[in-house]
């Protein structure tokens, strides 16, 4: 019998294309990763050492799900992802066998209070109410990389109500999947079931209620919330 004096949380599970689902342990997210939107946000797009941030698994949202418009903000960000799911686990990966550990790909938003995250930065603090609140990893069908392969280019693209916003090329990333999963990996042990939010390309901006955020990365599927 459990000793658990809860009963468990259920586990966080996405949505697989061709059937299934995959469990998810983590939830990792790389800062500036397109030179273009590093300018955007004020920041050097030269090619310092990644940095990372963390989402709870259970802010994922999935199956297209309408997301509730956050509280404590005034001005939620869209940034439109390529997120990458790990089959295996691994400390000290080296950036040729990375992708042996890479079961799939999807496309993601990593939505962001950004009033909030600017208060942040201006006093020196940590990021995760401005990034990892309740619904804030819209997620589309994962696509396993035995099907896709390993896309490292193709067009990442976002619209809001049918009017693009957001508009990059993943070949555009500063750091490529093999490197972030290496430098990652030299920061913790990673697991089967994490996920890693790759960063985003230019042309953040505010999106309010009402509206449909609808994007695709050529090659790899497509992400859909309206926001309510
Ligand atoms: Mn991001």
């Amino acid at each position: 019998m459990s000793s658990h004096v809860l009963p468990p949380p259920p586990t966080v599970a996405i949505p697989v294309a061709g059937g299934g689902t995959f469990p998810v342990r983590r939830v990792f997210c790389v800062g500036r990763n397109y030179a273009a939107h590093a300018r955007e946000m004020g920041g050097d797009p030269n090619r310092e050492p990644p940095f990372f941030f963390t989402k709870p698994a259970d802010a994922l949202l999935t199956g297209g799900a309408d997301m509730p418009y956050p509280p404590a903000t005034a001005d939620l960000h869209h940034e439109m992802e390529l997120v990458v799911a790990l089959g295996r686990g691994g400390a000290a990966i080296a950036e040729d066998a990375a992708l042996d550990h890479v079961w799939g790909y999807a496309a993601g938003l990593d939505m962001t209070r950004r009033d909030i995250q600017a208060q942040a930065k201006k006093d020196g603090r940590p990021w995760d109410m401005a990034k990892g609140f309740d619904h804030s990893a819209p997620i589309g069908l994962l696509h396993p990389a035995a099907v896709i392969g390993h896309p490292a280019r193709g067009r990442i693209a976002l619209s809001v109500n049918g009017t693009q916003r957001q508009s990059g090329d993943l070949a555009d990333q500063i750091w490529r999947v093999p490197e972030v999963v290496a430098f990652l990996s030299r920061l913790v042990t990673l697991a089967p079931g994490d996920l890693i939010f790759t960063g985003t390309p230019e042309g953040v901006a505010a999106a309010v209620r009402g509206d449909l955020l609808e994007g695709e990365i050529e090659g790899v599927g497509t992400v859909r919330t309206r926001l309510v």
